[in-house]
């Protein structure tokens, strides 16, 4: 949805409400004390939707992302407009006075709501086939920066670890023989250090033990073949363009671009959620305008039931 359709489907309140209330009557309205989905009677004057069978009353933003938020769902929706309407992302204050919010801290929570919705639609995902994996290293804001700006260059020794894996899928092109590699999804978590436990958490959490895994030789790796159908161990390839870990060393790039152009300097507390977006849209590159339903769709989907 580009910004002029957004105008026409969502001009107001009412619209938005319409939108969700439709939403969520075709994927179903789950019933906390039925724990279960069941069937539910819409009272249009209270805006809430009645169990059948217990008479437990769900209110419109129940179970979504924008659950106990005061905002409208208005402005929720511009919001996810907002956040699927550039590849690269708003800072926090142009998001604030796009929306017209009074408070910083509104403009702050209400973006982080949205990565972590985001977060969580890609942790639903393994990474399968062929994947290539290293670690970045990104410069993160302190304690002592963030006090004084000044020193910023100074104190910027420290670095926060990121986990960056990509679905690599080797390809030939059949008129010239060229070689090299397709990418599929990428997965990108803070990690706090690179030890075996830490790097055998991200291949568990992140990566189908059918796959063949490709990393460079660093030693705390020497568990993950057991982890993985095979584990194949390469030359690190920063200097070849077609090498076995050209995807991440790409991501890893246009990652520190992104954290560097945007927002600067990241305290390592919140990168996981500016992860979480980065990986997001490069996941769903292709989407094009399409990205805001795909957005509102993750937004409303009920996470924690699911995982109940
Ligand atoms: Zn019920």
């Amino acid at each position: 949805m580009n910004i002029i359709e957004f105008i026409t489907h969502f001009p107001d309140e009412e619209s938005c409400e319409i939108y969700l209330k439709g939403h969520r009557e075709t994927t179903g309205i789950y019933c906390k004390t039925c724990s279960g989905f069941s069937k539910q009677y819409w009272f249009s004057a209270s805006k809430f939707f009645e169990c059948s069978k217990c008479r437990r009353r769900t209110s419109l933003k129940a179970g979504t992302v924008m659950e106990s938020s005061n905002l409208s769902l208005h402005t929720w929706f511009t919001a996810l407009l907002l956040m699927s309407a550039t590849k690269k992302g708003f800072s926090c204050l142009e998001f604030q006075r796009q929306l017209g919010l009074k408070r910083y801290e509104t403009a702050f929570n209400l973006m982080h709501k949205i990565r972590t919705v985001m977060g969580k639609r890609d942790d639903l995902y393994l990474l399968n086939g062929m994947v290539e994996y290293d670690e970045a290293y990104v410069e993160k804001a302190t304690k002592r920066m963030v006090q004084d700006r000044l020193k910023r260059g100074k104190g910027s020794q420290k670095q926060a670890i990121v986990a960056v894996a990509s679905e690599s899928t080797p390809l030939e092109d059949p008129l010239s023989g060229k070689k090299g590699r397709h990418c599929g999804f990428f997965k990108l978590k803070v990690l706090g250090d690179v030890t075996r436990e830490s790097v055998e958490v991200f291949v568990k959490e992140s990566i189908d033990p059918k796959s063949v895994l490709f990393t460079d030789k660093n030693p705390a790796y020497v568990n993950l073949e057991k982890m993985v159908e095979n584990h194949i161990k390469v030359k690190s390839s920063y200097e070849s363009a077609n090498g076995d870990l050209n995807w991440v060393h790409t991501a890893i790039s246009n990652l520190k671009r992104n954290l560097l152009g945007i927002y600067h300097m990241v305290s390592e507390k919140h990168l996981q959620s500016y992860l979480n977006e980065f990986a997001y849209k490069l996941n769903r590159r292709y989407f094009g305008d399409k990205l805001f339903d795909r957005l509102f769709i993750a937004s409303v989907y009920p996470y924690v039931q699911h995982s109940e």
